[in-house]
């Protein structure tokens, strides 16, 4: 039997200026181990999403106010606060993120939660380093800049990593002195809503961090919205195109997130061992359901075959299980739709002529109506079929092969995305020229998927623009002003 949830989960409200409400409609949020409803969720309106903005702007336009008064240091010490609150409360969010997501517990609990206590934890250190300049270019002006808050920002997440991709917006947003309104995706809103109780617990002042909970009308009220000067999207490529077009209307600043097809290249001369390692983690971790998901994978052709066949006897053994079973490595797809959708580019595999070699069904974990789906591979995949170009977001890799540098670097840029890529070589020349052609926001050399709050993350061409994580991040959730002051 798949694990039920320990306690019942409380209906989700909206947090609007330090209190919680009812938004105009509701919607339930589903587990997706089981298909059965977990709770009903607060559907925010235009109406909810004004009442949201006008109290962020009201803390944020108030100069005597609790958070403008507030002093760098004290911001700080609050996100630190919240760090400490989430770490305290760390069994009980990783619970509600598997059972929202379908992402194993180990994953919810070893990765992205300590990740997100570490990425909060990096931004408090941030809210006292963030300043201006002195510029000493007339002998007859003082001339200084000023890093100053960008104002209200909206912050539009998706479900892959819920909690995770908020703090990598939440921490740099606080840290800066923004006020926020947040929204989760419709999917996965409970770890979100649980981390708005801990941010009125931590003293984040009424009106600085407001939650709406809703799906996409919810979100185009806020890029529509005049009073909101920011959008931080992480998503897919074509509703990040959507948000920019919306957002030019009121020239609101945009950041974007968007998907990826990423390249990971094995050569010849690389560890083996560990490179089939690095591919199975690449493609499986999160169910694939990875931005920067390793899904296409170059073997260089004289090791393809040893390869495909440590590849595939690795992927037998991950059977999708239950997600609360902290044996799992591979959980339930998010929802049924995602799952359906997965399910469509495998029959397009299989009918483009790509050879499956792996996985490829639908399966029951213990008798459950859930969203599994076996690790799948493809073999003999040519860089132009539609699952070597198109974002799958799922379980399913594509294996193609390659002869030369040239060529696969020429065949890993060719495709629309540019967010990371992988290499495996133990030449350190080669790791290195490599790396410099590819077009991605990272690069990783004999390893897969690591990431830190200190490194900056984002992508090249339809991967989108700006970067989180790192100094850069505190870039986008800044204006600069210039003051003169003529002798
Ligand atoms: P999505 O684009 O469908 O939705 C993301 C969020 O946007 C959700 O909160 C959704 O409700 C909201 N939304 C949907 N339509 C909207 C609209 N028209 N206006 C405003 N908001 C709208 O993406 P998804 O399916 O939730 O997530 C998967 C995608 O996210 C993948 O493409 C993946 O690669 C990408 N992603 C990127 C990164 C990154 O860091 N680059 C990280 C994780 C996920």
């Amino acid at each position: 039997m798949i694990t039920a949830t320990r306690s019942k989960i409380s209906p989700g409200r909206l947090l609007i200026d330090g209190q919680w409400a009812q938004g105009a409609g509701k919607f339930d949020t589903i587990n997706p181990a089981t298909g059965e409803v977990l709770t009903q969720i607060a559907e925010a309106s235009p109406g909810d999403v004004d009442r949201a903005v006008e109290a962020a702007r009201r803390a944020f336009d108030d100069r005597a106010g609790p958070w403008r008064k507030m002093s760098a240091s004290e911001r700080g010490r609050l996100i630190w606060r919240l760090a400490d609150l989430v770490e305290a409360n760390i069994d009980e969010l990783a619970e509600l993120e598997t059972l929202d997501n379908g992402k194993p517990i180990f994953e919810s609990r070893y990765v992205d939660l300590p990740m997100v206590i570490d990425v909060l934890r990096y931004f408090a250190g941030w809210a006292t380093k963030i300043h201006g300049e002195t510029v000493n270019a007339f002998e007859t002006a003082f001339t200084y800049t000023l890093r100053e808050p960008v104002g209200v920002v909206g912050l539009i997440v998706p479900w892959n990593f819920p909690l995770l991709l908020a703090s990598w917006k939440l921490g740099p947003a606080l840290a800066c002195g923004n006020t926020i309104v947040l929204k989760p995706a419709e999917q996965t809103p409970l770890t979100t809503l649980r981390f708005g109780e801990l941010a009125i617990e931590a003293g984040v002042p009424a009106g600085v961090l407001n939650i709406v909970t809703g799906g996409p009308e919810t979100g185009k009220a806020i890029v529509r919205h005049a009073g909101i000067d920011k959008i931080a999207f992480t998503g897919s490529t074509a509703v990040g195109k959507e948000i920019m077009r919306g957002a030019a209307e009121t020239l609101k600043r945009v950041t974007l997130e968007l998907g990826g097809k990423s390249p990971n290249i094995v050569f010849a001369d690389a560890d083996i061992d560990n490179a089939v390692k690095g591919a199975i983690n690449g493609i499986f971790y999160g169910k694939g359901e990875v931005c920067n998901a390793g899904s296409r994978l170059f073997i260089e052709s004289k090791v393809q075959d040893e390869f495909l066949d440590k590849l595939v006897a690795r992927a037998q053994k991950m059977k999708p299980a239950d997600p609360l079973d902290p044996k799992t490595r591979m959980g339930a797809i998010v929802s049924h739709a995602q799952m359906q959708d997965v399910l469509d580019y495998i029959e397009t595999g299989k009918k483009e002529g790509a050879r499956l070699i792996a996985g490829g069904r639908r399966v029951s974990v213990d008798g459950s109506r859930g969203f599994f789906i076996e690790p799948t591979i493809f073999s003999s995949v040519t860089n132009d079929m539609k699952i070597a170009q198109e974002e799958i977001f799922g379980p399913v890799l594509a294996a193609l092969s390659f002869d030369d540098i040239d060529q696969v670097v020429e065949l890993a840029n060719r495709n629309p995305y540019g967010l990371a890529a992988a290499v495996w070589t133990r030449d350190v020349k080669k790791a290195h020229s490599v790396s410099r052609q590819l077009k991605a926001g990272t690069v990783w050399i004999n390893t897969y998927g690591l990431m830190d709050a200190a490194l900056p993350f984002g992508g090249y061409k339809s991967s989108g623009f700006g970067r989180e994580l790192g100094m850069h991040a505190i870039e986008h959730y800044t204006e600069l002003k210039t003051v003169w002051l003529n002798f």
